[in-house]
């Protein structure tokens, strides 16, 4: 019974699947090719670098001899840029090969989509629009069952174990007030809705939680933040206890891991870097907060806007080839996500991998300023007290140079709150942005429940990688 399949069925009969199901081991629900994969990066631990490097170069020839032979919108791209797959004799040929955008995949779908993997295997999926640009693709199931694999794995890593239960703060279930949550047996999941969680619906949130105990908190950042504000506030620190807190699927900014901190005093903060696009993924070191890009996921490149390769410290848009879905291959993809390069060795795992030292958000995150600068979520420090009188914000940019604040303010917020916090913003923004605020009687936070600190209306592009070097 495939996770996809057993949701879309009625409830009766979901409850006799329950029933069936539940009692197996973790590892047959989950599918094949997840146990296939959770052994095959059990092998790939303690690899070096040199073995590491070889098993890319092998998969990178299969990725592109099968895009060049099945896949007629990649044939054309390698036609006109006159390369073939017989010209990838290192991974850094790679370089030599064009890229392929979110617009390319969007646009021509049909033409990047594998002439010999039959239709009805094929699994549509979409992803949100925090990119600007939403778009659709396909994959297969064993790359769903892949995903889990990889994800547990790195899971694993913080304390997290097959069977373990969670409570779930993220965009797939939403739910009513009076319904606010919804059980999944296969992954033990009390899945919540982040849609209704506010300070009226918190009290019911804070006895669900405390009655079914779930192990874990898997959640997106800001609604793990929005939680973790209401505890805060409500004086239920230490009240409601997750082992981990596993917050993925955005970026986690550093005045969030602070309220988060706040809320769960004794829980472990597990993060990584990923995307629906399943091209590069980075979880966090067990050791450490760095984020490691897994080398067996995905092939990554950290690109300047100029299209060279960055360097240590140096932010570029990172560029990534997936080395598993085979529909729509995704090669050489721009992932519009900005993220700094950092060593290429952790220093307390000793693992071989490429570390990325910050992510600084898509690139819809981004503030423009007059002059062009790039201004990232990252850089403006939300947790200073300066903003203590503040329920919720907003940034919301329309024309380069110019942004504006949203507010809903606290009861006590006074005309000194808007001046501290004026003096505080404009530290961050420098002088090429004029900054207005303004004050909203409420931020609606989506139906997807990833919220957007920053409304970008600009198109926003990096760089010239139109052509290949
Ligand atoms: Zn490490």
């Amino acid at each position: 019974m495939k996770i996809t399949l057993y949701r879309s069925l009625p409830e009766p009969i979901r409850s006799l699947v329950r029933l069936t199901y539940s009692s197996l081991p973790f590892g047959i629900r989950m599918g094949r090719t997840y146990r296939e994969t959770v052994k095959f990066l059990r092998s790939k631990e303690g690899y070096g670098l040199e073995e590491i490097e070889k098993w890319q170069l092998e998969r990178l020839r299969k990725v592109i001899s099968h895009a060049y032979d099945n896949v007629p919108g990649y044939r054309q791209l390698y036609d006109e840029a006159h390369v073939s797959p017989a010209d990838l004799k290192s991974a850094d040929d790679l370089k030599h090969f064009p890229f392929v955008t979110k617009e390319i995949i969007r646009d021509n779908l049909a033409d990047f989509t594998a002439r010999n993997i039959p239709a009805w295997k094929h699994l549509y999926r979409t992803t949100g629009g925090s990119t600007g640009i939403p778009f659709g693709f396909y994959l297969l199931q064993e790359n769903i069952e892949r995903e889990f694999a990889f994800l547990h794995s790195a899971w694993k890593r913080a304390g997290w174990k097959p069977g373990d239960s969670s409570a779930v703060l993220r965009g797939a279930f939403v739910g009513s007030e009076e319904k606010f949550w919804d059980y999944d047996p296969f992954l033990k999941d009390l899945r919540l809705s982040t849609y209704y969680l506010n300070e009226k619906t918190y009290s019911s949130y804070r006895a669900k939680l405390l009655t079914s105990r779930p192990t874990h908190l898997q959640a997106y950042p800001s609604a793990a933040n929005l939680l973790a504000e209401l505890i805060v506030k409500n004086g239920d620190s230490r009240q409601i206890h997750f082992s981990v807190l596993l917050l993925g699927s955005e970026n986690l900014y550093s005045w969030q891991t602070a309220k988060i901190s706040e809320a769960f005093p004794s829980s472990r903060i597990f993060s990584w870097y990923g995307h629906a696009e399943q091209v590069l993924f980075a979880p966090m070191c067990e050791k450490n907060r760095a984020l490691h890009m897994d080398p067996f996921y995905g092939y990554g490149e950290i690109l300047s806007d100029d299209g060279r390769e960055c360097a240590i410290g140096e932010s570029g848009e990172l560029v990534g080839t997936s080395f598993w879905n085979t529909v729509t291959p995704f090669i050489r993809y721009r992932t519009m996500d900005i993220g700094r390069r950092g060593e290429m060795k952790c220093p307390d795992c000793g693992r071989p991998y490429q570390l990325l030292d910050s992510i600084e958000g898509r690139l819809q995150e981004l503030i423009v300023t007059k002059s062009g600068r790039y201004i990232s979520m990252t850089a403006i420090n939300m947790h200073s007290d300066v903003f203590d009188n503040v329920r919720q914000f907003q940034f919301r940019q329309k024309e380069s140079g110019k942004v504006t604040f949203c507010i809903v303010r606290k009861d006590q917020y006074g005309e000194e709150d808007t001046r501290k916090i004026r003096t505080e913003l404009m530290k961050k923004l420098g002088d090429d942005m004029e900054l207005e605020i303004t004050f909203v009687e409420s931020i609606q936070i989506p139906k997807s429940g990833k919220f957007r600190f920053l409304i970008q209306e600009l198109p926003i592009s990096y760089g010239d990688h139109d052509r290949p070097r």
